[in-house]
């Protein structure tokens, strides 16, 4: 009796510590699992951030008169208050 019970209290708590040895695994890694998302999250958030800074995002985009591409101000041709994306379009909308 005393040793079937001690053998039966074994059993339990070796369940017991599988069980909690189990949890405790589980929730490690989804812990883990949660740590690198927030990682990874903070690290393209913090990727981002100069990004959104720099000025060339920022910038006023404007459109081609010609072709109707979409460039940076900066990176534009301004001709007779037109915007263009390359000489060549410049000079073809000149001489239309
Ligand atoms: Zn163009």
């Amino acid at each position: 009796m005393c040793a079937l019970q001690l053998q039966c209290t074994e059993q339990i708590l070796a369940a017991s510590v599988r069980h909690t040895l189990e949890f405790g695994m589980s929730r490690l890694l989804f812990l883990l699992a949660v740590a690198i998302v927030v990682y990874l999250l903070l690290k393209s958030y913090r990727r981002q951030m100069p990004k959104q800074d720099t000025p060339a995002s920022s910038e006023e985009m404007v459109r081609c008169v010609v072709c109707g591409v979409h460039l940076p101000k900066s990176e534009s041709i301004l001709a007779g208050g037109k915007f263009f994306c390359s000489e060549a379009h410049r000079s073809e909308h000149i001489s239309k």
